[in-house]
């Protein structure tokens, strides 16, 4: 079971989640999304884009746990962006999860040549005002793209959800996301299946604690302070990422794994991500 983490409104996240994208909509998510919230993962991330939100708010109806105790962020599309439109998309999603209200929904991308960003966050600043969202947020945002959120609208985002991992460990807007109460959530936390996984210097330290690298590399993020939402569609791996709770990396070993930083990207720079 995870851990929770308070957002700067004051609701709690839990601090690992389960994320959806690229798992194929109808039986794969659902299975998926079960074997999670079986295992004890109570946050599962989705996006307009993963085309699986239907099969996301199947596997919550069936898992019998109360809606309640389930934390469920879903993602605005770049074409979607303004603020009718993301009203409209908002509606959209709401009703392909089943859902009456959602706990967190993001700007997917900031997209910064449509200059949509402010409007859409002001619709999100009303679907919170409005109570059909618990908190908002943004995703893939840099600095300059959050400074003009913090001085434009009236709310500020609860966490910038971008691509994060020991070859890509992004120091400086981490700090700034800390210093404005915004929480850092990493996507592609295990660098997509990535080299990370293989790193010697996480394989030793993995060895050391009688954990997997996978494990490893949650745990270091955990105690960074960031939420976390690894995803996998096999089994023994989906319990295998949230069976990181027991164990704890040594100040040295964090050390270690934040020298480990290569400035390496997965995906796409946030500035030049423009994918209709
Ligand atoms: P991830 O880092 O979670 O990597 C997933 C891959 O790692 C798996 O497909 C598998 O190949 C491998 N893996 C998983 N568990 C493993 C284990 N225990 N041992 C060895 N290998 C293992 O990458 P991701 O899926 O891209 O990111 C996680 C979630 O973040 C997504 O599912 C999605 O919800 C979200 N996301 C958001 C954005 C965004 O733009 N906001 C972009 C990408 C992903």
């Amino acid at each position: 079971m995870s851990v929770n983490v308070k957002l700067n409104n004051g609701i709690e996240m839990p601090q690992l989640g389960f994320g959806v994208y690229l798992v194929e909509e109808g039986e794969s998510v659902i299975e998926a999304v079960k074997k999670a919230i079986e295992v004890g993962y109570r946050s599962i991330d989705t996006a307009a884009l993963y085309k699986n939100e239907r099969g996301v708010g199947q596997a919550i109806r069936e898992a019998g746990v109360p809606r309640e105790e389930l934390f469920i962020t879903t993602k605005v599309w770049n074409s979607d962006q303004g603020y009718e439109s993301t009203l409209k998309a908002f509606d959209e999603s709401l009703e392909r999860l089943g859902l009456d209200y959602l706990d967190l929904y993001l700007i997917h991308w900031p997209t910064p040549r449509n200059n949509k960003y402010i409007e859409t966050f002001k619709a999100l600043e009303k679907l919170y005002e409005d109570g059909k969202v618990r908190a908002i947020g943004v995703s893939n945002f840099n600095i300059g793209h959050l400074e003009r959120i913090l001085s434009e609208c009236k709310v500020k985002p609860v966490v910038n959800q971008v691509e994060l991992h020991p070859y890509f460990s992004q120091p400086e807007l981490r700090k700034f996301c800390s210093d404005n109460g915004i929480y850092v959530e990493a996507w592609g936390p295990l660098m997509q299946g990535g080299e990370a996984l293989k790193d010697e210097v996480i394989v030793k330290i993995a060895e050391q604690h009688g954990k997997t690298p996978a494990q490893v590399i949650l745990r270091w993020h955990l105690q960074n302070d960031v939420i976390a939402i690894p995803k996998s569609t096999t089994p023994s791996r989906i319990e295998e990422n949230i069976n990181v709770f027991d164990f704890e990396l040594s100040h040295e070993e964090m050390q270690q794994m934040d020298s480990l930083n290569q400035n390496r990207r997965q995906g796409p720079d946030p500035e030049e991500m423009h994918r209709a």
